[in-house]
């Protein structure tokens, strides 16, 4: 079985062919480090977790390389802002962005390097690309001639006037174009540097990655995957490609994949609207197997417009597996599961989320399903665990609970007892137990739900 993942250099489902036969490398674009991570850093997680999870069930060895943008401006004003270092900026949110990827349930990359750990290599990558005609130097700048890269703009497929539009145009005196960008550029007294060719300074965003993929990778290899939120096409990986190319024999990068931006109610996340949801508040709501589900609810290249519903039908599915699976030791048989193969199609999640909504409705009577949902469920990070003796529900799930049973003893109370053992029914389905003792209805959710 092969995995076909969408291509945006060719614009077309692509199957992945890894140079070699049985090892795979992917690069994904991690974070800047200066602020809580918010629900679309989450999902620019997330989504290559998933393609990792389903890359290390077909291939011996994957390299999975996530970065750690750990020098930058934003880095430098929240520094000033909290009264602190630069240093402790960076390990406070690094660590911050650590858990919350742990809490999530995503896998561990097998490389993190950071910035400030590859700056010997960004001179030379650098010094590299100025040797071989693609670089100039003015003002202590070093700049990137887009002129001399004649593929600039294979990936985003933009034409030079709309790429002029795409980066800011300020008419800084020591570009030749507009499009042309930084590779290196002078740090004043009080900020971070290192010492260059090119004098005290600090490195552009792009070069950073390029170096960070040839620092593992060396210089004449092609990466196999390389990922990140589509607003990072262009300039980004756009200059990503033009500096890796210069400098290698090889094509830079095979297969580039782009996840879709998260939306709340339909409008971008800002700061100034006030709309930014935080993983740290969301994980306090609700466990981490409802986030993930919601997260990953519409198909990754698509934006994921994240309202009340989104958190509601994801907390509908988890109650329903819940429900219906059973986590005793003879329900764990290996068994072949579809979910694999649904995710080989360019990791259709919808799909997969019908799959295991469609087993629930067998589980708790067949083995043989409840052992492919158990195993399709932990193959996508979403955990049930067997040894708990009882299991604290959600906010979510608890306020939907406590509607459920309030709703019951209206019913009650007013002599509706058929639509009463309706309800009692459904919240048996999802593994809550009802007592009733005087006035008083006492609940517990089932040791496996
Ligand atoms: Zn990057």
């Amino acid at each position: 079985m092969t995995i076909k993942l969408y291509n945006t250099l060719t614009r077309k489902k692509e199957v992945i062919k890894p140079l070699s036969n049985d090892s795979v490398s992917m690069y994904v674009c991690g974070p800047t480090v200066y602020g809580h991570p918010h629900i679309g850093n989450a999902r620019a997680a997330i989504v290559p977790d998933i393609l990792y999870r389903l890359l290390r069930s077909k291939f011996e060895s994957v390299k999975y390389i996530r970065n750690i943008t750990d020098v930058d401006d934003k880095i430098i004003d929240a520094a000033k802002k909290e009264g602190v270092s630069i240093d402790s900026i960076t390990e406070k949110y690094t660590k911050i962005y650590h858990d919350n990827m742990t809490d999530l349930g995503n896998l561990e990359p097998t490389h993190e390097p950071k910035v400030t750990d590859t700056i010997t290599k960004i001179v030379s990558t650098i010094e590299k690309i100025i040797r071989n005609g693609n670089a100039y130097i003015k003002d202590h700048h070093v700049l990137f001639d887009t002129d001399s890269f004649k593929s600039y703009g294979e990936l985003s497929g933009k034409k030079i006037e709309e790429m002029l539009d795409g980066v800011r145009i300020d008419n800084a005196s020591y570009k030749k174009s507009a499009r042309d960008f930084i590779l290196w550029k002078p740090s004043k007294d009080n900020s971070p540097g290192w010492d260059s060719p090119w004098g005290k300074g600090r490195p552009g965003w792009h070069i950073e990655c390029t170096s960070m993929i040839k620092d593992i990778l060396g210089d004449d290899t092609t990466l196999d995957i390389h990922g990140g939120g589509n607003d990072l096409i262009f300039p980004h990986h756009e200059n990503e490609i033009a500096q890796g190319s210069c400098i290698s024999k090889e094509k830079y990068c095979n297969h580039w994949f782009h996840n879709g931006i998260v939306l709340v109610d339909k409008k971008k996340m800002s700061k100034s609207l006030g709309n930014v949801i935080l993983l740290n508040q969301l994980l306090i709501d609700y466990d981490r197997s409802t986030i993930r589900v919601a997260l990953l609810s519409a198909h990754y290249r698509q934006p994921l417009n994240w309202t009340t519903r989104t958190l509601d039908n994801a907390t509908n599915l988890i109650n329903k597996i819940r429900g219906s699976i059973n986590t005793e030791e003879n329900f764990h048989k290996q068994v072949q599961t579809d979910i694999s193969d649904i995710l080989s199609d360019d990791l259709n999640t919808p799909l997969a989320f019908k799959y295991l909504s469609d087993l629930t409705k067998s589980a708790r009577r067949n083995i043989e399903d409840n052992a492919k949902l158990l195993q399709s469920c932990s193959f996508l990070g979403l955990d049930f665990p067997s040894k708990l003796k009882s299991v604290r529900p959600n906010k979510a799930l608890t306020s939907k609970i406590e509607k459920l049973i309030k709703k019951r003893n209206e019913l009650r109370n007013t002599g509706h007892f058929k639509e009463a053992d309706e309800i009692r029914e459904e919240l048996n389905e999802i593994g809550v137990t009802l007592k009733d003792k005087d006035d008083q209805t006492e609940w517990e959710l089932d040791a496996n739900s």
